[in-house]
């Protein structure tokens, strides 16, 4: 059996450190498995969430939704994307034109093959970054965003990530890569598993290739920690 597990939402808080007690729990669990993980995120962050014990012990980590593999510590292999100006230019509009009016800074991140976007911007505090989760949740400017980029340019992607962005990459340059180079049956964790989330692309694949799978739908670290126990 192939585990495979999203971060943020899924082992961590979003963007936060992994809970003490279950980072001991999953350190042990992990031994003797066939464990992979997927995120958005970089390196650092990663390695700030999880710790480098976790990191380095498990068969894979996917960085940058799979555009960044490392394999106990080492790098196998990367690839490289950045937006063209059409695109940033109507992400520029996105965000000039935003009904959340608070600004932060840091709106446009490049990571190894993706840009991270956000409207109210990475340099937020904490307090501001559920603030804004909250007012997305009902204002669905993310949502509306993605869909708006996909339908324009043909050639990227643009998913909803963590709680104040979204990850906009080559089409097919998403999580769902990561399934290339892992064969047999799959339990994937995930949080962001419907459609527009960032775990979708996974799920959606799994279930149209038929392959042997069990998705599961977590609503939080806890949640995940909880059926692991039963595992
Ligand atoms: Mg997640």
């Amino acid at each position: 059996m192939n585990y495979i597990f999203d971060i943020d939402g899924t082992l961590t808080p979003s963007r936060l450190p992994i809970d003490p007690e279950f980072s001991v729990f999953f350190k042990q669990w992990i031994k003797h498995k066939d464990v992979y993980l997927v995120t958005g995120s970089d390196k650092e962050k990663t390695i700030e969430q999880i710790g480098i014990n976790i990191w380095e012990n498990v068969n894979k980590v996917y960085q940058s939704c799979g555009n960044q593999i490392w394999q106990k510590g080492q790098l196998i292999r990367e690839s490289s994307f950045s937006l063209n100006d059409n695109v940033k230019h109507e992400l520029q509009n996105f965000l000039n034109n935003s009904k959340w009016l608070e600004k932060f800074g840091n709106h446009f991140e490049q990571r190894v093959g993706l840009v991270n976007f956000s409207t109210i911007g990475r340099n937020c505090t904490q307090k501001k970054r559920e603030e804004y989760y909250i007012w997305d949740t009902q204002n669905k400017e993310r949502e509306k965003i993605c869909q708006y980029i996909m339908k324009h340019f043909p050639d990227i992607e643009a998913a909803i990530g963590g709680q104040i962005s979204i990850d906009i990459y080559e089409k097919g340059k998403n999580k769902a890569q990561v399934l290339d180079e892992i064969a047999g049956e799959i339990s994937f964790f995930g949080d962001k598993m419907d459609e527009g989330g960032n775990d979708y692309p996974i799920a959606k694949r799994l279930q149209f290739e038929n392959r042997p799978h069990t998705l599961f739908k977590v609503k939080n670290p806890i949640e995940t920690w909880d059926i692991l126990k039963k595992i």
